[in-house]
Parts: structure tokens; C-alpha cells; sequence
């Protein structure tokens, strides 16, 4: 086992890890995180732009924890498979590769995966080539990739809610965040393609936060973007290499067809296989992600010593998740200074 002295392990490296770090390493606190991929920032750190921001995740991830810190240590390639409690109090976290470490506290901030769009077949992803998700073009963008670069007036279609709010895939919670990703990404895809046309299918717009709705009006008024409230049923192939759509506007009660060269999917957070703690698997909220001690106390596990940040507890945009990782930070040392 390796304890080196951490105070704190914190699974996971994104925002609400790096956050949750800072805050712990600012108050003397050492901290050991476990990263089960090869660099830091998480989904996140993958964007190319984030709203309201206007930087790129790595530029946010690194303005969060700069790369070297002296009372932070990192191990990447390192995914945590269990949790259990020791003789003594404190925890210990195995890791897939064999290695355990322990500490007095562990910060469980593992975030979300992401839907697999393979699974609603009818729309094409993994299928025809011109079906990308909202991940996919965020790398894209974020390596200076051009999906599309040579076509002229490319058409692109952005689809709400995949993956989100669908009960044939017994999903049923909102993403949260995929519409203002899906407004951003339209007004991004004219800013990059000026000849573009794209148009949004959803099935409500829910822009909430601080600058959303103001970014809906700008997509519609300066930018020309469409939206239509309907869903899109059906994806094929063109034999001039596009893609035929098949939808119903909702709104005017009638079937819509269109060719688009891209079809954008805004896939939804989905819920990782709960960590075992003790030998049982962690407490789940409604919607599968990780349950919280209690209502309100909302960065407290039911293993002592056991805190949770960021949207490991369900979907979450970035300014919540950097309160709610300084939240969970405050609470891990308040446990250690008792
Ligand atoms: S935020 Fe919008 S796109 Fe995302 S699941 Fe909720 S309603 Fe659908």
C-alpha cells in the first residue's frame, strides 16, 4: 500500500477534481489524484470553446490547477476500482492496475460518461460518416481539425436531447447543459462555415443559467440559425453522399424532410458503474448517479471520510461544478482539521 501521507485522494481529474485540489493544496492540505486516463481536464479539457468562458477547456483546466503543485500530486492511467475503510479510519482506494493508496479522505469526483449514440441506430451514428456527436466536433475543433472543409453551403443538423429524455432507452433525466452546447455549437458552426445553414431539432430549449438566453437570441438574430421543436425519426443515405432527414415539426403538426451534409448529436451525461465502498456498491440517486449522504448535505457520502464533488451526482454546467468541488474541498478539510 502507498500512503506517501496524503491527506486527501481525489479521483478524477476534471474541473471538479483540479478545483477541489486547488482548494485543498491553498489550505496545506496534500493530495494525491488518480486520473484512468493519459492527461488531466476530463471532458472538459476536450473543448474547444466554453460558454460563457470563451477560452478552451485546457486553458480552463490549467488556469484551475497549474501543472506543477507542490502539494499535489498526480498519477494518470490510474482508475480506482474500490474504496474500503481501514482499521484506523482512514480509506484506502484500489486501482485496477494493483496498486492501493490511502489517506484520511477521499473526494470522489469521477464526473459523468457520455451516451453511447450507436445505441439509437435510427439516427446513423457509427453508421454514415457525415453523423457526428457534440464530442466528436469539440475534439475535432480543439486538434484545428475542419470536418467538411471543401464543401460549399454545407447544411448541418444539430439534435437535442440524445440520449436524454427518452424513456425507450430508460433514460430519463435532462442532460442540462446539451442546449446551450447546441445553441454555442450553431452560432460556432456559422462563425467557422459563413455559407452555412444549420438548423436545431429540439424538444424544449432550456437555457437557464447567466448569458443562455441572451446566446439563443444572438444565434437567432445575428447568426440565422433555425430551430425546429420536433425529433428527428429517421436518418439515410443520399446517393450524392449527404444525408436524408425525416422529422416532424411539432409545433405546425407536420412531417419535415431535409438533406444535410452533418448531423450533430447532442448526446447526454450518462451515470459510470457505481464504485464498490466496502464491499457494497455506493448509494445511486434517482437517475443512477452518485447519492449524497442526504439532501442536504450534498458533498457528504454515507462513508465517513467519503465526499463526492461535481457531476459524479448527476449533469451539471461548469459554474456549478467549480462551486460545488470548492464546496466539497471545504467540507473534506473540515473533516481532517477535527
Ligand atoms: S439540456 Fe436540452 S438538449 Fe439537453 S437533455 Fe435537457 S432539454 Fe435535452
Amino acid at each position: 500500500m502507498n500512503s506517501n501521507h496524503n491527506d486527501t485522494i481525489i479521483i478524477g481529474t476534471g474541473i471538479a477534481g483540479l478545483t477541489a485540489a486547488a482548494e485543498l493544496s491553498a489550505r496545506g492540505r496534500k493530495v494525491l489524484m488518480l486520473e484512468k486516463n493519459d492527461s488531466t481536464g476530463g471532458h472538459v479539457g476536450q473543448w474547444s470553446v466554453c460558454f460563457p468562458f470563451g477560452i478552451s477547456g485546457r486553458e480552463l483546466a490549467e488556469s484551475i490547477l497549474p501543472q506543477s503543485n507542490a502539494n499535489v500530486s498526480i498519477r494518470t492511467r490510474s482508475t480506482a476500482s474500490a474504496i474500503s475503510t481501514l482499521p484506523d479510519g482512514s480509506l484506502s482506494v484500489s486501482c485496477t492496475d494493483g496498486t492501493a493508496h490511502s489517506a484520511r479522505t477521499v473526494l470522489l469526483a469521477s464526473g459523468y460518461g457520455m451516451f453511447d449514440a450507436r445505441l439509437k441506430e435510427e439516427l446513423g451514428y457509427g453508421i454514415y460518416p457525415g453523423v457526428l456527436t457534440s464530442e466528436d466536433i469539440e475534439r475535432q475543433w480543439q486538434k484545428g481539425e475542419r470536418p467538411l472543409a471543401g464543401h460549399s453551403n454545407p447544411r448541418f443538423a444539430i439534435v437535442h436531447c440524445v440520449g436524454s429524455r427518452d424513456l425507450k432507452c430508460n433514460i430519463r433525466h435532462c442532460s442540462k447543459v446539451c442546449c446551450m452546447v447546441g445553441v454555442k455549437m450553431a452560432t460556432e458552426i456559422r462563425q467557422r462555415y459563413p455559407d452555412s445553414q444549420v438548423t436545431n431539432y429540439y424538444m424544449d430549449l432550456r437555457m437557464f443559467d447567466n448569458g443562455y438566453e441572451e446566446l439563443y437570441h444572438d444565434a437567432q438574430l445575428n447568426y440565422n440559425v433555425q430551430f425546429v421543436r420536433g425529433r428527428i425519426s429517421e436518418v439515410a443515405p443520399t446517393n450524392d453522399g449527404r444525408l436524408y432527414i425525416r422529422a416532424e415539426d411539432t409545433l405546425l403538426g407536420k412531417p419535415l424532410r431535409d438533406k444535410v451534409d452533418a448531423l450533430v448529436l447532442m448526446i447526454g451525461m450518462s451515470a459510470h458503474e457505481p464504485l464498490h465502498v466496502d464491499g457494497e456498491p455506493m448509494n445511486r440517486s434517482i437517475n443512477g448517479f452518485v447519492g449524497t449522504a442526504s439532501p442536504v448535505q450534498i458533498n457528504l457520502t454515507a462513508t465517513p471520510g467519503l465526499f463526492v464533488a461535481g457531476a459524479a451526482k448527476g449533469p451539471m454546467n461548469i459554474t456549478e461544478v467549480l462551486a460545488d468541488a470548492r464546496a466539497a474541498a471545504a467540507e473534506t478539510d473540515k473533516y481532517l482539521s477535527r
